[in-house]
């Protein structure tokens, strides 16, 4: 399956596993609730464990997130795209599936062609990783057909190249917090941002 194909998929309500640089993501539309749904059902992943909005480019965030304070800016210019998401304070509209509810929303933009090819044909994506909770994250498509079986549709990206998922900061209080450690490490950050 190529990335328009997928796009189609996703456009209307489906969900797609696609490569990432950090692991294969299973791809839905970051604003259709239904689709979303399929997302937590498929991977058996508890709702109260929100999702990741891939982007396409540092404008996007806006449509997810406000009062964006200048350290995400920073970070972005820095490691975007690439393996770091940041978790900034959400706009009303950002669905509740996605947030599990929470008052913020978690944002990255990905390093990998076929990944931004596809949000770019059809919009920002949450893409939590394409295993079944519990699982290992999945590095190839042939362990996303492994975990799913073949009625899931897959495009294959061949290996990703980091096979670690991204570091998850939290910008939303004065003093930002790394709430899942991952591919961009904790001196790395502190050195952008001068220590926190
Ligand atoms: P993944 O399981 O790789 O899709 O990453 C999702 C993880 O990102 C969640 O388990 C949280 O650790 C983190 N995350 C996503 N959204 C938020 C949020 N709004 N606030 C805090 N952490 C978040
Ligand atoms: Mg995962």
């Amino acid at each position: 399956m190529n990335t328009k194909q997928a796009s189609e998929v996703i456009q209307n309500g489906g969900i797609v596993a696609f490569p990432t640089e950090t692991v294969y993501g299973l791809g839905a539309d970051a604003w259709n609730p239904t689709a979303i749904l399929k997302v937590f059902e498929a991977k058996g992943r508890p709702s109260d464990n929100p999702l990741i909005v891939h982007v396409n480019s540092e404008n996007d965030i806006h449509d997810f997130a406000m009062d964006i304070p200048d350290k995400a800016h920073l970070l972005i210019e820095e490691f975007w795209p690439g393996p770091l998401t940041l978790v900034l304070k959400k706009r009303p509209e950002v669905l509740d599936a996605v947030t599990a509810g929470l008052e913020t929303v978690a944002l990255r933009m990905p390093d990998h062609k076929i990944a931004r090819e596809l949000i770019q044909l059809t919009g920002p994506l949450v893409a939590p990783s394409a295993n079944h909770s519990g699982k290992p994250s999945p590095t190839r498509a042939e362990h996303v057909i492994e975990d799913f079986g073949d009625e899931l549709l897959v495009i294959d990206g061949k290996a990703t190249k980091i096979g670690l998922e991204s570091t998850v900061v939290d910008l939303t209080d004065t003093v930002p917090s790394i709430l899942r450690p991952g591919a961009v490490s904790r001196k790395q950050i502190e050195e952008v941002l001068g220590g926190f």
